[in-house]
């Protein structure tokens, strides 16, 4: 079965012992790609993600700083960013987090607008973290004059901005949050997203699906998602996985402009 993680974050020490048997079960499972999300911060992350990069070539990787993290974003921190990007299939997860707020509004507004212009001028895919915060991350895409693509992963907004990302023709990635049982407003959603915008992930090791909440998530269970977003769709699991395979290759591969 061809399933796709489009965002786990394989680097997580929680995965210390297991990571290289976690990659090697999914791809003994068929899945088509595991994308893991390199932390730009972090040195550890980047050489576990190259490792794990070098592992299969069933897996790929986004890098970014995280909006938790942008009061500590400097230029060795970009530097790092971009050195790495060369490796990734886009840049992220990057953007706001207004829901926590870790970081002040304006550092992370501050480091988002930079991660815009980086994958600006790399040509690559943007991958964006928004937590109440939709409308400001895209009116500083708008701003930054990115035309895309552009994905929002664990997509948590109204049916407002599902509508303004489906317009600009960029993407959302649904997360296991679509199994959860008050997340009517984004099932409803996911109905009527357009197909050829669509990603399942599983922000693996956040977000486990039903039947798993609170345990640690793994890529595997991005099958509970895929089943979730196929049945609101009226789709079979293959069905969707296709479609989703099929997205992520335009996005990882974009026509030459
Ligand atoms: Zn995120």
């Amino acid at each position: 079965m061809q399933y796709l993680d489009f965002h786990c974050h394989l680097d997580d020490e929680r995965y210390d012992g297991a990571r290289e048997r976690i990659v090697d079960d999914c791809v003994a499972r068929g899945f088509a790609r595991l994308v893991t999300v390199a932390d730009a911060h972090s040195e550890r992350s980047l050489r576990v993600t190259e490792e794990l990069l070098a592992r299969s070539p069933r897996t790929a990787c986004v890098v970014g700083a995280h909006p938790h993290k942008a009061a500590a974003y400097d230029g060795a921190v970009e530097r790092a960013l971009e050195r790495f990007a060369a490796k990734a299939v886009g840049i992220g997860e990057a953007g706001l987090d207004y829901h926590y707020n870790f970081s002040p509004p304006e550092d992370q507004r501050r480091v988002f607008a930079r991660q815009i212009a980086i994958a600006k001028e790399m040509g690559k895919p943007l991958i964006v973290h928004s937590r109440a915060a939709e409308r400001e991350a895209l009116a500083l895409i708008d701003a930054g004059r990115f035309a895309g693509p552009v994905v929002f992963h664990c997509f948590t907004g109204d049916a407002g901005a599902a509508g303004e990302i489906a317009a600009r023709g960029w993407c959302i990635s649904v997360s296991g949050i679509v199994t959860f049982p008050k997340a009517e407003d984004l099932r409803e959603i996911v109905r009527t997203f357009p197909a050829a915008q669509l990603f399942t992930e599983t922000d693996a090791p956040y977000l486990a699906p039903v039947p798993f909440r609170g345990k640690l998530n793994t890529p595997a269970w991005v099958a509970y998602v895929a089943e979730a977003v196929a049945a609101l769709r009226g789709l079979t699991v293959e069905e969707l996985n296709a479609r989703v395979v099929e997205n992520f290759a335009r996005l990882a591969a974009p026509p030459a402009a």
